[in-house]
């Protein structure tokens, strides 16, 4: 095939979008908005991008950053896991690199939370180093432009995909082929709904487009069923406030804090009170009320949650527990988005 880098860049530099991180794309500012955009929209990502940096506007900075300052920074994007592993991974750098990332991808690649394409983009945006960047915008690009049906989350696949991305990569220009390749598939290969063929600046080239398969690339494994909960909640508020807890410092959701919650088990509200008492919480006479059912997918879990809530007398706070009030739980306490049904109710 024809190499697709001139007609290619030349369509970039004429349709990019204007990016904060495209803007002035150091190390620091590639990592954070790759990392963001991990499982998130750009215009999502936005908001949360320039209020992270203004915050932690370096990596020695957010190296120092407390946990519960971290949480609340990254509230609302979830998968906090990402951000605990930007923190670990800027610790790492501190240490080992003088706070600054290296300009190498292998040692770019073995800092946590950073896998090929992360690095890639780095390494390749950042630094001018010509190494691939291959995400499912490109995988689904050259999966249309060569006609291959070939099942982009193998990783064969992957690799034989990554190689043509190599051969078409103008050495000079490695940080603008990929972000263009990127661009491309976000933009006209679209993901959902048909490609915008029409204003694509790769259709003469591309086969799927000749052979009329565009809708049926790229090919991937069916995903595995998710596994379904059910989580049983109870918000418990006193003049106090709602009584919370911090999850294990492992696992599902870790460090963040939840109201009390039974999770693979659906209690009824005279078993959810019988549990409270065994915690020692003094119910009073509270008449507990019904909360809606909600749904919170995860990416293996989904989680189906009912649950109730009561206003009990003022008291101390079990073991493991704090009583938060409502400003707290705006400013202190990060409430993941798993409790997005009952966090108006919490926050006022
Ligand atoms: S011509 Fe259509 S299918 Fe082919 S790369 Fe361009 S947008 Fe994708």
């Amino acid at each position: 095939m024809e190499n697709i880098a001139p007609a290619l860049l030349d369509w970039f530099y004429k349709n990019r979008r204007i990016l904060p991180f495209r803007e002035d794309p150091t190390p620091y500012h590639v990592w954070l908005s790759e990392v963001m955009l991990q499982q998130t929209r750009v215009s999502a990502v936005l908001p949360y991008y320039e209020r992270f940096l203004a915050a932690l506007p370096d990596i020695p900075a957010l190296a120092a950053c407390d946990e519960e300052k971290l949480h609340k920074l990254w509230e609302g994007l979830g998968y906090y896991s990402r951000v605990r592993n930007l923190q670990k991974a800027a610790k790492i750098v501190c240490e080992q690199y003088g706070g600054q990332l290296p300009a190498d991808y292998a040692a770019l690649r073995a800092l946590p939370g950073i896998g090929d394409y992360t690095a890639g983009a780095i390494a390749s945006i950042s630094f001018g180093i010509p190494v691939p960047a291959v995400d499912g915008n490109v995988l689904r690009v050259f999966s249309r432009l060569y006609n291959d049906p070939g099942v982009i989350t193998d990783p064969k696949v992957k690799k034989a995909f990554t190689a043509r991305v190599m051969e078409h990569q103008p050495p000079e220009k490695a940080g603008d082929y990929n972000q263009a390749l990127m661009e491309l598939g976000a933009l006209v290969c679209v993901p959902n709904g048909a490609p915008l063929c029409d204003v694509c600046p790769l259709a003469g080239l591309c086969q799927a487009r000749a052979a009329g398969t565009t809708a049926v690339l790229p090919q991937k494994a069916k995903p595995k069923p998710r596994k379904v909960l059910p989580v049983t909640v109870a918000l418990v508020e006193s003049p106090a406030g709602f009584l919370v807890q911090q999850r294990p410092a492992k696992g599902l959701l870790a460090g963040l804090w939840q109201p009390l919650l039974w999770e693979s088990e659906h209690l009824l509200q005279a078993e959810v009170l019988a549990r409270l008492a065994a915690l020692g919480v003094d119910t009073g006479t509270a008449v507990p009320e019904a909360l809606p059912a909600a749904k919170h997918i995860f990416s293996h879990i989904e989680w189906l949650l009912s649950g109730v809530a009561l206003t009990v007398p003022e008291q101390a706070a079990p073991a493991g527990c704090v009583w938060a009030s409502r400003e707290e739980l705006r400013t202190t306490y990060t409430l993941p988005g798993a409790f997005a049904a009952y966090k108006d109710r919490m926050l006022g």
